[in-house]
């Protein structure tokens, strides 16, 4: 066994094989997997295997589009050949409309990826599945490179090709230990020794939390029990002469597949189990739970109804698991949070279709810092400080509930509600607020009308589009008033603070005390990591000399890792998070002023605090911090509050407010708002993948200053040129907002992707933001929206639709 080795990847199921592997494929040879028993044997070798495309978004579609190439480049491969059911193609089923509009927009946003899937009828399901009653049946999503795969062969397959290539793989070797240096490198303490490294990944499946824990932390990764059954022969499925398609079904829950001349048909009963939570036996390897059919009685009805050639089958063997899940289902890939040179590739509930994918992301990010495309949507910062097993035991628990039905636009499913609130949640609550779940958060959306006002889930506007539109017209014509709670805030202090954020913002960074600036850092490759408002405060009875740093509601860890990695030795800059201690309230619209001159002493006016200016007061005899700027493009303030005098500043602009109009909005009145400026919203529009003149954020780069973080990088992509731009579109329907993620479409070929798109209250313009080819962008331009199967006009506009001088956010 070495002793020293450059990475370490803890766990031989398919994660941590895929991970190895594609280490080798990146050009790192002088890596190891240590495994505590064999290869496979937790979860792994009793998995169902089955290998789809489909994905909810354009990441999860590429990666898994990765996956089947690979797998079948190594089911080809004469040197160690695996058995792949490539191609036998798959049904997503649904019985509602709904779904169906659904499956056509991901069969849209599949397109940009080059991924082709087909809606088809229920007719045309029961043709291509012979077994298939088409009985409250409207039809289904056709994948036609769904299959399925050996998983104990493709394991050793990557294995194999790993140990050729220089890698090395201990079996039968329990790590019992890590330990972290001074200079962040590791040892892993093994029964049979140990590795110095430079870098540990955890890819443990359901003993994710016995490895963590010897690292000081805890991911919130929990196990569920998952049941299938393997039949006998069915003499359907021999007389059919082809094999079966896959089946996934929302009505029933179940999905199947063919094994041999049977089915291999699995369940997501409603009265599931949780596994593991209390400690799991260290004698548990290779190992199922009993099994329990009683269990999924409910479920087995429904896949009777569906297939009765089923009722006539046999059952040959039960297979019953456990799967691990997270809080939104999908996995965690990528850097441990508050931890250096650590890895994890865990969560995986569909491990082995996307393991493949999962492992070639991660190895990108270990070996380039940064992935092809943007990993947000797996990234385990995700999730901040209430992200526990508890947690996501009750959302896994939901989810597996659900487990094929998607999430529609704005739908926040209740299990693990409430996870963070401020003390006006319950006063919001009690005027009717809806609220929506920004990382745990609750926001509130809109304002109801009454308590029984239940939108429906559609991707079509819905029955909340009039009372956002009143809540911005009143923003527009009095002044409205938005709690943004969780929105991330750290406070930097020290001699070196704007040496240091200037070496990180690739643009200016405001110095002068009472100045607010917004800017954005880039990743060593110049393409966009973080936005941030840097606002300077100065020294005072509430502390030293400082700058707040406000970012996305979820980019807490992620932003605080980024800081504190380019942290220099001996630099005087001390970092501290404010995000759960302090809300902001927005007041926004022309008569704001008034508003905050009735309640705050001091003047406020344009000439004393003029735009982008930033100054503590008392809102009543609340403390607060009060920045000029806007998302809405009205005059407005953030008014940063304690959560203590939350309540207490609320009432003051409550009263202060009466005379003026004043109504409360909620965040679907700021995305329409945001929309109508030309505004972005971090992840949604900013993403890994593209670089700020690609964003049209040219006014926020000086490459004329120093030196700062990705500089080199974005110089040589400016040379280049851009290949995409991001453009400001009008939509020509008022049916349905651009999903993000849809393909535009030029002479039946794909020029761009959205990633934003809402009505403009204020324009009366269905609005979006796609990235398009670069001869594309001028404004004028002409395109066709594939907005959930019907191609819909769209035309380039110039950006920032309403107000585009910036007059009323400056008046
Ligand atoms: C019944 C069932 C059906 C499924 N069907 C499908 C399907 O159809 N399609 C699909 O894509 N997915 C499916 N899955 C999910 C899929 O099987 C998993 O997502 C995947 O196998 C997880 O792989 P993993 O590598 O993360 O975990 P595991 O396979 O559990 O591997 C983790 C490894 O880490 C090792 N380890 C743990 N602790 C230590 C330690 N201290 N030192 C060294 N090694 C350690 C373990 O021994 C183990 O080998 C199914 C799961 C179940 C239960």
């Amino acid at each position: 066994m070495k002793s020293r080795t450059k990475v370490v990847v803890i766990g031989g199921g398919i994660a941590g094989c895929s991970t190895l592997y594609h280490l080798t494929r990146e050009g790192w040879n002088d890596v190891v997997l240590v495994e505590r028993n064999e290869l496979t044997s937790g979860t792994t070798w009793h998995s169902a295997a089955q290998v789809t495309n489909f994905g909810m978004n354009q990441t999860m579609v590429g990666l898994k589009s990765h996956s089947i190439r690979l797998y079948k480049e190594l089911a080809e491969n004469p040197d160690y050949p695996i058995n792949y059911h490539h191609g036998d193609g798959g049904i997503r089923m649904a019985n509602t409309e709904a779904q169906m509009q659904g499956y056509r927009h991901f069969a849209s946003m599949a397109r940009g990826m080059d991924v082709h899937f087909e809606v088809i009828d229920a007719d045309e399901c029961a043709r291509r599945h012979p077994l298939v009653s088409t009985e409250n049946l409207l039809g289904g999503l056709w994948d036609p490179l769904d299959g399925d795969i050996d998983p104990a062969q493709l394991c050793q397959a990557l294995a194999f090709h790993a140990r050729k290539a220089g890698a090395e793989v201990y079996r039968n070797t329990p790590v019992t230990a890590l330990t972290q240096h001074r200079d962040d490198t590791w040892t892993v303490h093994t029964e049979h020794g140990d590795i110095d490294c430079d870098i540990v990944v955890n890819a443990c499946g359901y003993r994710v939390n016995e490895v963590a824990a010897m690292m000081q932390v805890h991911h919130p990764v929990a196990s569920m029990e998952h049941q299938y059954f393997l039949t006998e022969d069915i003499p359907e499925i021999v007389q059919a002469g082809h094999r079966m398609p896959l089946i996934r079904c929302p009505i029933s829950d179940y999905y199947c597949r063919q094994e041999k001349n049977g089915l291999l048909i699995g369940f997501y009963e409603q009265g599931c189990k949780t596994w593991g939570m209390d400690g799991i036996d260290p004698n548990f390897v290779n190992a199922l739970c009993p099994d329990d059919l009683d269990r999924i009685t409910d479920v087995l009805e429904g896949a009777f109804a569906r297939m009765p050639a089923l009722m006539e089958a046999g059952i040959r063997s039960v297979i019953n698991g456990p799967i691990t899940y997270t809080i939104d289902g999908a996995p965690l890939v990528g850097p441990i949070p508050g931890k250096r040179n650590a890895f994890c590739i865990i969560g995986l509930r569909a491990g082995l279709g996307e393991g493949g994918g999962h492992g070639w992301l991660l190895a990108q990010q270990i070996v380039h810092g940064e992935a092809c495309y943007d990993t947000w949507c797996l990234d385990p910062r995700r999730f901040t400080g209430h992200a526990n097993v508890e947690l996501t035991s009750l959302k896994a628990i939901e989810d597996y509930q659900n487990e094929f039905r998607f999430h529609f636009p704005h739908e926040h499913r209740p299990a693990g509600r409430p996870a963070k609130t401020t003390p006006l949640t319950p006063v919001l609550a009690a005027e009717g607020a809806e609220f929506t779940v920004v990382n745990g958060w609750e926001r509130v959306d809109y304002i109801k009308p009454r308590a029984d006002f239940h939108p429906s889930l559609s991707f079509d506007f819905d029955e909340a589009f009039d009372l956002v539109k009143r809540e911005v017209e009143n923003v527009r014509d009095n002044v409205g008033l938005c709690e943004v709670n969780g929105f991330n805030r750290f406070e930097i202090t020290g001699a070196d603070r704007h040496a240091f954020l200037d070496r990180l913002a690739c643009g200016t960074v405001p110095k002068r005390d009472g100045r607010v600036g917004l800017g954005y850092l880039l990743n060593h490759h110049g393409r966009i990591k973080c936005e941030a408002t840097f606002a300077n405060l100065p020294a005072g009875d509430r502390g030293p000399a400082r700058v707040w740093y406000g970012s996305a509601a979820a980019s807490e860890f992620h932003d605080m890792d980024w800081l504190t990695a380019h942290l220099r030795d001996g630099e005087d800059v001390a970092i501290r998070s404010l995000t759960n201690e302090q809300t902001i309230l927005v007041l926004a619209g022309p008569n704001a002023r008034q508003v905050l001159s009735a309640c705050a002493r001091g003047d406020w006016s344009k000439e004393t605090f003029p735009w982008l200016s930033v100054r503590e007061c008392f809102i009543g005899f609340a403390p607060a911090t009060v920045m000029s700027v806007s998302f809405s493009g009205e005059l407005a303030y953030e008014i940063h509050v304690p959560n203590a005098s939350l309540y207490a500043a609320y009432l003051a602009i409550r009263e202060a407010g009466k005379p003026f109009n004043l109504s409360l909005f909620g965040a679907r009145a700021v995305e329409s708002m945001r929309m109508e400026k030309g505004f972005f919203h971090w992840k949604a529009d900013l993403l890994t993948e593209f670089d700020p003149f690609e964003t049209g954020l040219d006014r926020f780069v000086k490459l004329s200053k120093g030196d700062f973080v990705g500089k080199s990088a974005l110089e040589a992509l400016a040379a280049r040129g851009a290949a995409r731009k991001m453009v400001t579109l009008h939509v020509d329907t008022a049916r349905a907002p651009a999903p993000g993620g849809a393909s535009l479409m030029l002479g039946g070929k794909v020029v761009g992707t959205i990633t934003s798109g809402d009505w403009g209250h204020r324009v009366g313009m269905n609005l979006a933001y796609a990235f398009v080819d670069t001869d594309q962008a001028e404004a004028g331009t002409r395109m066709q929206l594939d907005l959930c199967g019907d191609l819909t006009n769209a035309t380039v506009i110039p950006a920032s639709p309403y107000d585009p001088e910036f007059s009323r956010l400056r008046s």
